[in-house]
């Protein structure tokens, strides 16, 4: 038995959190396995009910479950809130709550979206890897910050732990894939980056079946573009990491298409990369797949089911190669489905 937190948000995250929870629910059926949804509210919505963008009960609920699912927060009714109210506020505060220190962005290209797509096909046939990229530290978070009239300053500290837990998880990931860590930094001018290197090898020890290498972030975004084959899984700090998952996104798919994790030592947090897109919200026109993907991301880690995530990822690609396409992926010739629609044909392809 498992439980999921599921927080649709507000916007789009309302209809692509449905469309996951209902392929949710097929594939958990499927395996036999019994799966509790525990609905609550975030960000405009709940600040609409409670006053608040993320109340206890929401928080409570994610103590609770064994995997969180977020749809997309914000929309232009919140916008002139104060800092604190508005719906994006949930975000910061939920991710800190969890303890969330570990996100994990796939670029992963699907075979029947190769052919639309800008780049070139031969660069990006078999594209298959991850950015992990660390969530809690680094340039982010480090103090002292400030800036004045003359002067602005940020600092890039990382501690031992941090590096250490961030590297076990990229390690222990690579073994259920290629076996290939790249760990991105730029040790060529920053100390913090020579740290993490040292930190990185060390922890390395315990992983020797794994091929570790380094790369420096400047050569790391131009070989994302022009030979992202060679990568399984990208390491990388909180501020690398932002920079290159955007990268590594983008060259697979649209914003529609990409799914994400985050993952801490006790909670777990899916959602599509997404926002709540305000312009086609409530009009049944968004892309599900994102979200589809991040639960079979979330069946994956949180509940050890690897044949139930792959299934999910081969009807996501069955759907694709009949030519089914939302509005944001529609090409001429390809057959127009709308969020429920491309639902409904997902689970029909289990
Ligand atoms: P946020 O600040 O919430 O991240 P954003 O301004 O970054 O929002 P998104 O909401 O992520 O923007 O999306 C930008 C645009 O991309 C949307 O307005 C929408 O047109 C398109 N878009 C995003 N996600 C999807 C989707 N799942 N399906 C179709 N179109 C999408
Ligand atoms: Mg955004």
């Amino acid at each position: 038995m498992y439980k999921i937190a599921f927080l649709p948000g507000d916007g789009i995250g309302i209809e692509v959190g449905n469309s996951a929870m209902k392929v949710a629910k097929v594939v958990a059926e499927h395996f036999n396995v019994e799966l509790i949804i525990n609905e609550k509210l975030i960000g405009g919505c709940s600040y609409d009910e409670f006053g608040s963008p993320l109340t206890d009960e929401t928080l409570q609920a994610c103590y609770d479950a064994d995997a969180v699912f977020l749809g997309a927060v914000g929309g232009i009714k919140w916008e002139s809130l104060p800092h604190n109210l508005k719906p994006e506020a949930a975000l910061l505060k939920l991710r800190k709550a969890l303890g969330l220190y570990a996100n994990i962005r796939p670029a992963k290209i699907y075979q029947p979206l190769i052919d639309s797509s800008t780049l070139r096909k031969e660069v990006l046939q078999d594209v298959d890897f991850i950015v992990l990229r660390e969530l809690t530290g680094g340039i982010y978070f480090g103090e002292p910050r400030a800036y004045d009239d003359d002067k602005g300053f940020n600092t890039m500290i990382y501690k031992k732990n941090e590096v250490e837990r961030i590297a076990k998880i990229a390690f222990t990931l690579a073994r259920e894939r290629n076996r290939k860590v790249v760990s991105v930094d730029k040790a060529n001018v920053l100390e913090v980056s020579q740290f993490w290197r040292n930190i990185v090898i060390q922890v390395h020890q315990e992983f020797q079946d794994i091929e570790l290498t380094h790369m420096y972030v400047d050569n790391a975004a131009m070989q994302i573009v022009r030979n992202p084959k060679q990568f399984d899984v990208i390491l990388t700090s909180n501020l690398f990491g932002d920079i290159l998952s955007d990268i590594a996104g983008m060259i697979t798919g649209s914003l529609g298409m990409l799914p994400s994790a985050s993952l801490g030592s006790k909670y777990a947090l899916y959602e599509p990369v997404h926002g709540s897109a305000p312009d086609i919200a409530g009009k049944n026109l968004a892309n599900p797949l994102a979200s589809i993907s991040s639960i079979a991301m979330m069946f994956n880690y949180s509940f050890q089911m690897k044949k139930a995530s792959e299934l999910i990822e081969a009807a996501i690609n069955k759907t694709l190669s009949q030519g089914y396409r939302t509005k944001d992926i529609f090409n001429e010739g390809d057959k127009l489905v709308s969020t429920t629609e491309m639902t409904e044909i997902v689970i029909k392809n289990f």
